[in-house]
C-alpha cells in the first residue's frame, strides 16, 4: 500500500478522476464538466460527468467488497478510518487549496472542515465497539437475541457548502458499521471529492468507499434507485429530499435518513447578555460560508426593549467584517457559491424591499477592483421591520441575508418561531435558566443552543423535525441507523 501521506500536492485540477472499484477512472461516457471558480466565474477545473452506467459500476463494486469489508474485525475497520483521518490532517493544505477555490468559504473556516472531518472519522472509529444488540427474557425458557447488521451499499449525497467535510464525516458511521459506500459529491463543488477519492484509492480495499460526481439528478438518482442500495443518507434541500424518497419508494423500501434545509430562529430576551448575543448573532450567520449552512440562525428575534442596541452592534459587527477572496486568511466573506444562489440572493433583497422590510446594511454587492464583475459577491445583508408574513420570514435563503424581528409576547414570538415547515435548530439568550429551558423546550426544532450558537458538538445528535428532516447525525443513533436488527429465537427443549 502506498503511504498517502507522502503524496505531493499536485492535484490536476483540469483532470480530476472519480474512485470506481479501487480505481482512478473518467465517466463511461467519457463527458466532463466544468466546476467554476466562484471569484470570478472562470473554469477552476473539470470533472468526470458520472450518469446511471458508472454508478451501477460502482454499486457492484462496493456489493463485492462489502462481505469482506464486514467480515474485518472492528478494530481493523477502524484502523482503515484513522488511516483516513490521518491523511486529511496531513494533506489539510493541499484540500484547502481545492476547497476554498471551488466552494468560495474562506479558508479560516474550511481548516476547521477538514478538522471536522478527520475527528468524525475518528469518533465513529472507536464508536464502532459498541454496536450490540440484547437479550430479552420474554419467554422462560428460550433465549432471545438481537444482533445488528449492516444493510449493504449505502448511498451517501451531499451538498456543495461542506463538500469534504460530508464526503469524509458522513462516510465514517456507514463504514465502520459493515457497510461499503457510493458518495455523490455536490456538482457545483465537486473538486475535493475527487481529491479524497485519490486518498482512498491509497487507503482503503477496492470497493469499499466509491466516489461518483455527476451533474444534476443524474447520479444522484441513479443511487437513489439502484435496487441494492437499501440505506440513503441525504443532505440537502427540503424539494430533492422530498423527490428521493417519492423516487426510492418506487423502486423498493428503503432506509433515508434526510439532512434538510432550515430557516432558524435566535430569540434574544432583555436580560441576556447583549455584547455576546449581538456577536453571535453574526457568528450563527457563517458568513464565513456565506450563510450557505443549513444551521445559520437566519431569523433573529430582539425583544423590544434591546431591538435598537443590539441591532446597530450586529450591524457593526457585520460591517467590520472583511469581505475577500477565499484563500485570504484575513478574509471573513467570500463570493456566493454558485450563479443559482447568487440570483436567488439578489431576487430575496428585491422581494424584501418591495414587501416592506427595511434594508439596515448590505443588499449590493461590494464595491473594488478585487471583487470580477463576473464572481458571485455579495455583502452581507440586514434586513430589519420583519412581519411574519414576509417571504424573507418564511423561506430558507441560504445565503447572507438576516432578517430581524422586533418581539414583546414570547408566546406569539414561540408560535411565529414555529409557524415555517422547517425545524432544525435554534437559539435561546436570557441568564434565566427557566426561561430558557422553557423556550427552547418549546422551539419545535432538532438542535437548541442556549447562549450559542452554530457549534456542532461531538457525540450530540445533530437533525432536523418536520421538514428539516429525519434522523439525526454525529452521533450513537446514527451509528445504530447504519445497522438493522435482527431477532434470534433459541427454543429450548
Ligand atoms: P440540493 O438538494 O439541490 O442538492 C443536494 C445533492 O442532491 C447534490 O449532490 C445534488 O446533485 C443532488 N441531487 C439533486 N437532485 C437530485 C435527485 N433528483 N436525486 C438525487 N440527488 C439529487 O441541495 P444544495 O443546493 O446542494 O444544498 C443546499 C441545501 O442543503 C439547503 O437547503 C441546506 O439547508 C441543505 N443542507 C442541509 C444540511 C443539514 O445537515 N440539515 C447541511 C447542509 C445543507
Amino acid at each position: 500500500m502506498t503511504d498517502p501521506t507522502q503524496k505531493a500536492l499536485d492535484f490536476d485540477y483540469m483532470n480530476a478522476r472519480i474512485l470506481i472499484d479501487g480505481k482512478l477512472v473518467d465517466s463511461k461516457s467519457g463527458k466532463r464538466y466544468e466546476s467554476l471558480n466562484p471569484c470570478d466565474g472562470t473554469v477552476l477545473g473539470t470533472v468526470p460527468e458520472g450518469t446511471k452506467a458508472d454508478v451501477d459500476a460502482a454499486v457492484e463494486a462496493a456489493d463485492r467488497a462489502q462481505g469482506a469489508w464486514a467480515a474485518l474485525p472492528m478494530r481493523e475497520r477502524g484502523a482503515y478510518l484513522r488511516r483516513l483521518a490521518n491523511a486529511l490532517r496531513e494533506h489539510a493544505d493541499a484540500i484547502l487549496d481545492i476547497e476554498v477555490r471551488d466552494t468560495g468559504n474562506t479558508i479560516g473556516e474550511m481548516r476547521l472542515d477538514v478538522a471536522n472531518g478527520a475527528n468524525q472519522l475518528d469518533y465513529y472509529a472507536g464508536l464502532g465497539f459498541e454496536i450490540k444488540g440484547s437479550t430479552i427474557p420474554a419467554t422462560p425458557g428460550n433465549i432471545h437475541l438481537t444482533v445488528r447488521e449492516p444493510y449493504g451499499v449505502v448511498g451517501k449525497i451531499v451538498p456543495f457548502n461542506h463538500p469534504l467535510m460530508f464526503a469524509t464525516a458522513k462516510i465514517a458511521a456507514p463504514l465502520i458499521a459493515g457497510n461499503t459506500v457510493v458518495v455523490k459529491p455536490a456538482e457545483q463543488s465537486p473538486l475535493s471529492a475527487c481529491y479524497l477519492a485519490e486518498l482512498c484509492a491509497d487507503i482503503f480495499p477496492a470497493g469499499v468507499v466509491n466516489i461518483v460526481t455527476g451533474l444534476g439528478a443524474g447520479a444522484g438518482d441513479a443511487i437513489v434507485r439502484h435496487p441494492k442500495v437499501k440505506r440513503i443518507g441525504f443532505i440537502g434541500s427540503v424539494e430533492t429530499g422530498m423527490l428521493i424518497q417519492r423516487r426510492a419508494a418506487e423502486v423498493a423500501v428503503k432506509h433515508i435518513s434526510l439532512e434538510l434545509g432550515g430557516k432558524n430562529p435566535m430569540i434574544v430576551f432583555p436580560d441576556a447578555e447583549l455584547d455576546l448575543a449581538a456577536a453571535a448573532a453574526v457568528k450563527g450567520m457563517n458568513f464565513g460560508w456565506q450563510g450557505q449552512s443549513c444551521g445559520s440562525t437566519s431569523r433573529l428575534f430582539l425583544h423590544e426593549d434591546i431591538h435598537d442596541r443590539v441591532l446597530a452592534d450586529v450591524i457593526a459587527r457585520i460591517e467590520a467584517r472583511k469581505i475577500g477572496t477565499p484563500w485570504d486568511p484575513t478574509a471573513q466573506v467570500g463570493p456566493i457559491n454558485n450563479k443559482v444562489q447568487y440570483d436567488k440572493v439578489r431576487n430575496f433583497v428585491e422581494v424584501t424591499l418591495a414587501e416592506g422590510g427595511k434594508l439596515e446594511t448590505g443588499g449590493e454587492r461590494p464595491e473594488g477592483s478585487e471583487f470580477h464583475p463576473d464572481g458571485y459577491w455579495w455583502k452581507p445583508t440586514v434586513f430589519s421591520g420583519m412581519r411574519a408574513d414576509m417571504t424573507l420570514a418564511r423561506k430558507e435563503v441560504f445565503g447572507p441575508l438576516l432578517a430581524v424581528f422586533k418581539w414583546s409576547d414570547i408566546d406569539e414570538t414561540i408560535r411565529i418561531a414555529n409557524s415555517l415547515e422547517y425545524g432544525l435548530s435554534g437559539s435561546v439568550w436570557t441568564q434565566d435558566i427557566d426561561k430558557a429551558l422553557k423556550t427552547a423546550q418549546k422551539i419545535d426544532s432538532g438542535y437548541i443552543w442556549v447562549n450559542g450558537v452554530g457549534t456542532h458538538f461531538p457525540a450530540v445528535p445533530f437533525g432536523g423535525k418536520k421538514n428539516s428532516g429525519t434522523g439525526n447525525e454525529e452521533s450513537y443513533g446514527d451509528l445504530l441507523s447504519y445497522t438493522e436488527e435482527k431477532a434470534i429465537n433459541i427454543i429450548l427443549k
